[in-house]
């Protein structure tokens, strides 16, 4: 039976608002665009992995309002399995975020918020079947206790396997001010930290920015980050340095979720044996091909069986 990839983290709704030029403070702008559309790294990368041609689950707290059925419609149509997420027992307000894409650069700005949310529990995940999976990845978020509590389980679960049949584990650390994230490096296979975060820790490129975190990595992991424009680096099992340079489309007209599909694209990668160096490529060419679309739909030509 094929095997699923897991992807645990947030799901929001993300209010997008497309203009022509960033708009000035307290003035009235007209947008060229407005839509609604799914939101969260952890929603994101599910619905990218199931793009590019892998069976793909989120799992995340999903609300109980209006939001939370939106998100779910999303889920199905990009045929992303939601049936482990929790069922809340008390109300809860789905996330949103507002997002101002800004054509002329392709940048985007997000406000978020997130008031009462409940991040996912141990108590949640220790619900699934492990044997079903063949990848999981977990965003780093502000329950890194439950997230380190997850890794044991995982851990646990993969001594007792053959080696063919463990299930490797990736985290993303995006956000710098969680420090508590940082006890989580050294429990995992494969690392994706942000160049936010990065640059808070002091680096101030990519090289460096993998060179310095590796140190805090276990051994044998697979330690990476995106930086934007200037491609990605990583560092390999070996301890073998890959810079790899973006791939620009012609245009920049959106970028978010770029992050959220180089992560995607990397893991699906490695996933299928080839080396990080090739996952790396292969992550900066589908992201930068997401710089030049509006939205992700367009991935779909990258899509392998
Ligand atoms: P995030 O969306 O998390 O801010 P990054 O900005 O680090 O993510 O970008 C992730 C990847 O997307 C980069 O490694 C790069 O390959 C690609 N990318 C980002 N911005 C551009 C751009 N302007 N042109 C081409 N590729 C880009």
């Amino acid at each position: 039976m094929e095997k699923t990839f897991l992807v645990v983290g947030l799901a929001c709704v993300d209010t997008v608002t497309v203009v022509s030029t960033y708009p000035e403070e307290d003035i009235l702008t007209r947008a060229q665009e407005f839509y609604r559309q799914r939101g969260g790294n952890a929603a994101y990368t599910s619905c990218i992995l199931s793009l590019l041609g892998a069976k793909a689950e989120f799992l995340g707290t999903l609300g109980t309002d209006q939001e939370a059925g939106f998100l779910k419609e999303i889920f199905h149509s990009y045929n992303v399995d939601i049936v482990n997420c929790p069922k809340p027992l008390d109300e809860i307000a789905t996330p949103r975020s507002i997002v101002i894409n800004n054509r002329e650069n392709g940048t985007r700005t997000i406000l978020h918020y997130d008031r009462n949310f409940k991040e996912l529990t141990f108590e949640d995940f220790r619900c699934i079947q492990l044997s079903k999976y063949n990848w999981i990845h977990l965003e780093g978020r502000s329950n890194y206790k439950e997230l380190q509590l997850m890794m044991e389980w995982i851990d646990n679960y993969n001594n007792t396997v053959e080696a063919d049949k463990r299930i490797p584990v990736s985290l993303e650390i995006e956000l710098p001010d969680c420090t508590g994230l940082d006890s989580l490096l050294n429990k995992v296979d494969t690392v994706f930290v942000s160049k936010e975060y990065a640059i808070d820790r002091g680096c101030s490129n990519k090289e460096e920015a993998v060179q310095k975190i590796v140190s805090k990595c276990r051994e044998g992991a697979n330690m990476v980050c995106a930086w934007g424009e200037d491609g990605a680096a990583a560092v390999s099992p070996d301890r073998k340095l890959i810079s790899v340079p973006c791939f620009p489309p012609t245009e920049v007209v959106d970028t978010l979720g770029a992050g959220d599909t180089f992560n995607a694209a990397v893991i699906w990668y490695l996933s299928r044996g080839k080396t990080l160096e090739e996952a790396v490529t292969y992550g900066c060419k589908v992201a930068g091909a997401k710089c030049g679309m509006q939205g992700v739909d367009g991935l779909t030509i990258f899509r392998e069986h």
